[in-house]
């Protein structure tokens, strides 16, 4: 596996790359999820590269920085292993130099839920994906189904700004508990770990009802609430940020057409997103989400 370390290595190496070419951009603590979407890649391109580096930018607070776990040994030990052709690590002074003034504003899609919660995330977000994307021109760019609002912002901003990339998606890959798996995750206590996949089920059961045939926003989301609810009054300690049902594609409320229900809750300092996603179409009876 080739390392990239600056930006004019990672354009180098692109250059010349065996196309089609993928990336995967990761914040690293390398899991499971990231490692389906490399199967995913590899299944589709030729020359396969992760991007590992945790942005500040998208940080809103330094001690959620701080403590995001960091593990670039290991990481860089697995991806091998799978058989990724180049991992790009950059120093944070690389990306963002000194005098760097410039940043993508996200609206539309960016704006509710996580927007709320965490004024700027997107923009950070955005601003480094797109970064990554003119540096290395790929073909393909993979993102996951786990974080549903930050997959419509990117492809929202990749159509906005035309760029020749195609965004290619994968579904939320769990735990046996149905916990999907996340850096974070590693951050949890036995207590909280035991809590967390109440999150999944809230929103699986809104999923049921929707499956169902209701189609009331306030009917499922109030399915899911009342599971979380049920648990808070079990002794379970935790606090719920949102719970909504959206649009898929612009994160409005919905009223018809494919639909996001995503949430989020706090476990202590740790704060978990997850989604589930409801088709409305589904004519063959499988749902695009399992
Ligand atoms: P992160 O390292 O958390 O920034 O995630 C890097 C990429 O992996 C993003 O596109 C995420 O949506 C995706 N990802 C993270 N967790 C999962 C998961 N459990 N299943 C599928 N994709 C995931």
């Amino acid at each position: 596996m080739e390392l990239l370390s600056t930006p004019k290595q990672l354009m180098a190496y692109c250059r010349n790359a065996t196309r089609p070419l993928g990336i995967v951009p990761t914040m690293g603590s390398i899991h499971q999820g990231h490692i389906e979407l490399v199967k995913q890649a590899q299944s589709e391109c030729d020359t396969v590269i992760v991007t590992l580096f945790i942005n500040p930018l998208q940080f809103g607070e330094e001690k959620d920085f701080d403590s995001y776990p960091r593990s670039i040994n290991e990481d860089s030990e697995v991806l091998s292993s799978y058989g990724v052709d180049a991992l790009y690590f950059p120093e944070t002074s690389l990306i963002y130099p000194d005098g760097f003034s410039t940043s993508i504003n996200v609206y539309g899609p960016a704006l509710p839920m996580e927007g709320l919660t965490r004024p700027g995330h997107f923009d950070g977000v955005a601003t480094i994906v797109a970064k990554l994307l003119i540096n290395s021109g790929p073909d393909n760019a993979y993102f996951g189904r786990k974080d549903g609002q930050q997959l419509a912002v990117i492809k929202r901003m990749v159509k906005d700004l035309e760029i020749p990339t195609n965004i290619r998606e994968i579904d939320t890959v769990r735990e046996a508990d149905g916990l999907a798996y996340s850096s974070r995750n590693n951050l949890l206590n036995s207590n909280q770990r035991l809590a967390a996949p109440i999150l999944y089920e809230s929103l699986s059961a809104g999923k049921m009802a929707f499956e169902g045939g209701e189609r009331n926003p306030l009917v499922i989301t109030g399915v899911a609430f009342e599971i979380l609810e049920a648990a808070k009054r079990k002794g379970l300690l935790f606090t719920i940020d949102y719970l909504e049902m959206v649009d898929l594609m612009s994160m409005m409320p919905w009223s018809s057409g494919d639909a996001m229900l995503a949430g989020a809750i706090r476990l202590g300092d740790i704060r978990i997103i997850d989604n589930v996603i409801l088709v409305e179409n589904n004519i063959d009876g499988i749902s695009r989400e399992e």
